[in-house]
């Protein structure tokens, strides 16, 4: 097997910071001239945490666990988990993305439906960097996301999955827990988009500064809040959870069209309410 170096945690965090910051791509577009993204923020968790088999158990068998996609792309040099490692990034929404969306009741801000838009098209130029960039230096990986592997399914036990989730290895990384409404509640909030990739290098364990799935969110701690229940224009928060398929309902069947319509935006999935207007917008309640 292919040794694993251990990896410069700390180089790669200023690359990602320096490539969000400068990079001509990260743009809104259109009528707006400014950034899509924030400044990221960086976790890291070795492939061999229990918690990828625990997401697995809890999701499908087809959720691959970080050292199954790895080596659908390296089967010359395959690694087991341990020689692996997750790395995460969050991408903040912008301040005013946050207040346009913050206003709406019905339907995504145009800022939003952009960052959702070119914001996650930059974020697959940075999924294609890191991996390159990591290249240059001798490391394998690869973007799961990326991967012609990767596939969304209908799971019995989850509704609706795919078959790597970026917030869920973002949980592992110790970068947010979840919320009522399904989002990932961070140390910048809850708007943000979330990128990841699986590489050949060592990392120390995870810090998690949480001991369970829920514990940022102020409805799980103590029974309050509950604002991302209002915020939702279909009803698809409840306080059993989020109904994906109508949440996905509304936004195809509604957003989607508006999208295209209003802005000329085609094939936007986006709504986002949810996730401004709450206490958990910007920071952990
Ligand atoms: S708005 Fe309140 S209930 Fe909803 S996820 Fe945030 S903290 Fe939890
Ligand atoms: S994304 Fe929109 S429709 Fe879906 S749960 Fe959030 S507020 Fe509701």
């Amino acid at each position: 097997m292919t040794k694993a170096m251990a990896l410069d945690v700390d180089a790669l965090r200023r690359e990602i910071e320096i490539f969000v910051e400068v990079s001509p791509k990260n743009r809104l577009g259109g009528d707006f001239d400014e950034p899509a993204w924030n400044r990221p923020l960086l976790g890291v968790v070795p492939g061999d945490d229990p918690l990828f088999g625990e997401f697995r158990e809890a999701v499908d068998p087809r959720h691959f666990l970080p050292e199954e996609v790895f080596n659908l792309h390296f089967p010359d040099k395959p690694a087991s988990g341990a020689q692996l490692a997750v790395v995460c990034w969050l991408l903040p929404q912008t301040e005013k993305t946050r207040e346009d969306n913050r206003r709406q009741k019905r339907l995504p801000a145009e800022r939003w439906l952009r960052a959702k838009q070119m914001g996650e098209a930059f974020n697959d130029v940075l999924r294609k960097h890191v991996v390159g960039w990591l290249a240059e230096r001798g490391v394998d990986g690869v973007a799961p996301v990326l991967s012609p592997y990767y596939g969304r399914f209908s799971s019995a036990r989850f509704g609706l999955a795919s078959s790597w989730s970026e917030r869920h290895a973002a949980y592992a990384c110790g970068l947010g827990t979840f919320g009522l409404s399904d989002g990932l509640i961070t140390p910048v909030g809850k708007a943000v988009r979330i990128g990841s990739a699986v590489v050949r290098a060592k990392v120390g364990p995870a810090v998690r500064p949480y001991s369970n799935i829920h514990e940022y969110c102020l409805f799980y701690r103590n029974g309050t809040c509950g604002a991302c229940v209002k915020r939702c224009p279909s009803g698809s928060i409840r306080k059993d959870g989020r109904d994906k398929a109508l949440c996905q309902e509304y936004i195809h069947g509604i957003v989607e069209p508006h999208a295209l319509e209003k802005y000329g935006l085609g094939a936007t999935y986006a709504c986002g309410l949810c996730q401004v207007g709450v206490p958990c917008e910007k920071g952990i309640p």
